[in-house]
């Protein structure tokens, strides 16, 4: 059984592009092209020299002591969270705004939700100079000021979404309606393994550099090219993708996803999409979303605003329906604790949605002879506010 992409698109029974007619021609453009340009040695050298001397990569592979004395196992932490802004998401705006500038295009487009995506993509425009519009939802824009700031400091036109609920799914829908009214100037960035065919397999393929490096680092400190077990958080699922990408061929390596199960995953309040979905089109793929009878997305709910996401991305609702990953579901009072536990026996402090992926040591039951790597997608800063009003720090 493949893992990968096929011809049209799909993996498995999920992706495909499902897009209005008036969107066609562009996406048509970046599928037509991408694979070329990726493959050219000149793109290859501009990419890697970026993530080398502009990200900060490769980022460590790094054994937790005190955490393997815990599980009795041996733990490695992927620092991602050491990436120029903080996490994993700039692999993907890099490789994205390479492709554009390859396209001829001068202006990107993207929306965000929680602003980690809108600040990568403002991040690489700065950088080539190209002019940047970020959709996000007006009830967004008021949640997420630090980033909004972030995003204007580097130059970035934030544009409030006012539609339906003014969140992701509407700054969505009016960043789509912008690039059909721009095609030929534009670039759309999308921040996730989510969205029509190119763009999953294009944007997994620039996070699975995540891999490469983590099967090279573990010859060198284990004497073998693959863990055990890889685990990472899935929202839309680019850091998980990322982190999978060269082991989903390799049947020694088990691959385990946690998703947010908010309050608990049947307690209305959930992002548990393989747990709650069911097959449908989202944001213009085939995949698993949480869903009522008649089709309509349901909000998602979790504490971490990365993982608050109604979807996943056709490449994970294909691993979850074959069986090749196993997802467990993490409710955010056990993605607090796990962010303690990795705060106060590591010294390092990680994003939230991390936190969910650190929450399945005690489920997973590795052997103390097992490899065990997480991905730490991101770091914790800009989580303090919940850390420190839900841990009550102040008293
Ligand atoms: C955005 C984000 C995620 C979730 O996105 P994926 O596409 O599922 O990786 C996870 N962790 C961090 C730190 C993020 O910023």
């Amino acid at each position: 059984m493949s893992f990968n992409v096929d011809d049209r698109g799909y993996y498995g029974n999920f992706g495909g592009a499902f897009i209005p007619e008036m969107l066609y021609p562009n996406v048509e453009e970046l599928r037509s092209n991408y694979l070329n340009i990726i493959a050219e040695p000149s793109f290859q050298d501009e990419f890697h020299a970026l993530l080398t001397d502009y990200v900060g990569r490769p980022t460590p592979l790094f054994k937790a002591e005190r955490l393997s004395a815990k599980y009795k196992t041996n733990i490695y932490l992927k620092r991602e969270d050491l990436c120029h802004t903080g996490a994993h998401k700039i692999n993907n705006t890099i490789g994205q705004i390479l492709v554009a500038k390859r396209l001829g295009k001068s202006k990107i487009v993207a929306e965000t939700g929680a602003g980690q995506h809108g600040v990568a993509t403002a991040t690489v425009c700065a950088l080539m100079g190209m002019e940047c519009i970020v959709y996000m939802g007006a009830i967004d824009i008021e949640r997420q000021a630090p980033n909004v700031a972030r995003m204007r400091m580097l130059g970035a036109q934030v544009v409030p979404a006012t539609s339906g609920s003014k969140t992701l799914k509407d700054a969505t829908n009016e960043a789509m309606r912008h690039w059909i009214n721009h095609p030929v100037d534009t670039h759309y960035i999308i921040g996730s393994v989510v969205g029509p065919h190119p763009y999953p397999d294009m944007v997994a393929r620039f996070q699975a550099v995540i891999s490469e490096e983590i099967r090279s680092q573990l010859q060198e400190k284990e004497g073998r090219d693959y863990p055990d077990y890889v685990i990472a958080c899935v929202g839309g699922g680019s850091n998980a993708a990322g982190a999978f990408y060269h082991f989903l061929d390799e049947p020694r390596t088990a691959l385990i996803a946690a998703e947010a199960a908010g309050l608990g995953v049947n307690s209305g309040h959930s992002a548990a999409t393989t747990f709650l979905g069911k097959p449908g089109v989202l944001h213009g793929s085939m995949s698993l979303s949480m869903q009522t009878e008649d089709g309509q997305v349901i909000e998602p709910y979790s504490i971490s605003a990365g993982l608050d996401y109604p979807g996943i991305g056709p490449m994970h609702a294909h691993l979850f329906a074959s069986g090749r990953a196993t997802f467990f579901g993490v409710t955010d009072e056990e993605a607090l604790v796990a962010a303690v536990e990795c705060s106060q026996l590591e010294g390092i402090i990680p994003a939230l949605e991390t936190a969910h992926a650190l929450a399945v040591f005690e489920r997973l039951q590795a052997k103390p002879n097992e490899i065990v790597v997480v991905n730490v997608s991101g770091r914790g800063d800009k989580d303090l506010a919940t850390y420190q009003n839900r841990l009550k720090l102040n008293d």
